[in-house]
């Protein structure tokens, strides 16, 4: 077993921690604001709601067997009807693809599944709970993560300390910076846990090495990987990634797509946009196309390819 490898393994509490699934009210997740001197009576309280949730042996995640549907979802902005009665779910450790072309409304119904913006009509459910009027921060500690296709680090802390501030709510930026005194106070309170888990998660993606740098210097690529590592520490059980190879250079798009499929191997389900057909054909096991805010198939990726609507929307043809 490789290295990483054997950091995939003991470098997420989150394996340790799936308890999403069934968290209805906020306290269902650790918090902060929970944590002992010593950790071990959080450790037990994640214990306790591990064994009470309702997965069998073979959901260890506890999610439901489809933890997001999305139900008509529509979303206006001004003329453009950027999302138009769009409805799908995910199935619970899935990596599920979100294609389209540019503009089809797939960033745009990214923020309505995390409540970055209100749909003005249609419902996300999440376990089966209606999310749809939650915020941001109130989603992520649903376990219900995302990355931004614009990378949104506050670039003049380190990536510790970015890494470190993400489980306290992830959320856009205006919102997280809000939170940043309470985080301050609660670093301090429970240190060790949070920095230990922050330096695996760093080291999960490689980047320990940049832990002191400030964000803001990073490459491109390098803030793909922040990005994804702040989703990852506010120990979700379902990410969904907005592009996340956008940017990347080949070497750190394998390292990129090899931690997916470890996460995923653990039980992580995964939605992810991205613009390369042959990276979703190849890593997704099913794939969903939007066009002009239309859910236009839903399919496995050997159908989509096949599928005559779909061609012409790449195209550019009327569909
Ligand atoms: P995609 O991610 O598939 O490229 P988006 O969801 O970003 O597409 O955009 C869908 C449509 O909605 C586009 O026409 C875009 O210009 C428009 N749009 C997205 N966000 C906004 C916004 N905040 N204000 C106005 N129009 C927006
Ligand atoms: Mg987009």
């Amino acid at each position: 077993m490789s290295d990483s490898e054997t950091r995939a393994e003991t470098g997420t509490d989150a394996e340790l921690d799936r308890t999403s699934g069934t968290h209805s009210a906020p306290e269902g997740r650790t918090s902060a604001s929970e944590a002992t001197e010593d950790g071990r009576h959080d450790e037990e309280q994640r214990k306790e709601r591990r064994e009470a949730k309702p997965g069998t042996a073979s959901d260890p995640t506890g999610l439901t067997e489809t933890p997001l549907r999305v139900e008509n979802l529509r979303k206006n902005f001004g003329g453009i009807t950027a999302v138009d009665d769009a409805s799908f779910d995910v199935d619970a450790g899935s990596l599920t693809g979100l294609i389209g072309p540019n503009g089809a409304g797939k960033s745009t119904t990214f923020n309505l599944i995390t409540g970055t913006i209100a749909p003005d009509s249609g419902t996300v459910y999440f376990n089966d709970e209606d999310i749809t009027e939650l915020a941001p921060h109130e989603v992520a500690r649903k376990g219900l993560a995302r990355t931004f296709q614009i990378a949104r680090q506050l670039a003049d802390m380190t990536v510790l300390e970015n890494v470190m501030l993400a489980p306290q709510g992830q959320s856009g930026e205006s919102l997280w910076r809000s939170v940043v005194p309470f985080a301050r106070r609660s670093v301090r309170r429970e240190e060790g846990d949070l920095l230990t888990r922050a330096w695996e998660t760093l080291d999960f993606f490689d980047i320990s090495h940049l832990a002191h740098e400030d964000a803001g210097t990073l490459s491109g690529g390098q803030r793909k990987l922040l990005e994804f590592a702040r989703a990852l520490s506010t120990d979700p059980d379902m990410l969904l990634l907005d592009e996340p190879f956008a940017g990347v250079n080949p070497t750190l798009e394998k390292r990129l797509l090899g931690r997916i499929h470890e996460l995923r191997e653990q039980g992580y389900t995964f939605l992810i946009v991205e613009h390369d057909m042959d990276l979703i054909m190849d890593n997704c096991e099913r794939v969903i196309v939007m066009h002009q805010g239309r859910v236009l198939a839903d399919d496995s990726p050997e159908a989509i390819l096949e599928n005559e609507q779909v061609i012409e929307a790449y195209l550019g043809g009327t569909v």
